[in-house]
């Protein structure tokens, strides 16, 4: 059995970046852990961004880094 003595605190990246897919613009911004983002105004061309199908949040959908949820392997809300 090698299993990490870290195991327990299922670290996680809470920073995501968010691409808009109409005009570009970036944002990074800390991803809530308690609850999903499914809508996002862009800052650049103010766009509200909704998830794409089949995603839960905006983060999966356009993030760098998925929600936490899905990075901790348990699905989403
Ligand atoms: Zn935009």
């Amino acid at each position: 059995m090698s299993i990490a003595p870290e195991s327990s605190t299922r670290p996680f990246e809470k920073m995501s970046t968010l691409t808009c897919p109409h005009c570009g613009q970036t944002s990074t911004d800390e991803m809530p852990t308690n609850a999903c983002r499914y809508f996002y105004d862009c800052t650049g061309c103010g766009v509200t961004l909704k998830p794409k199908p089949g995603d839960c949040c905006v983060y999966c959908s356009y993030g760098d880094v998925k929600c936490p949820p899905i990075q901790l392997g348990d699905g989403c809300c």
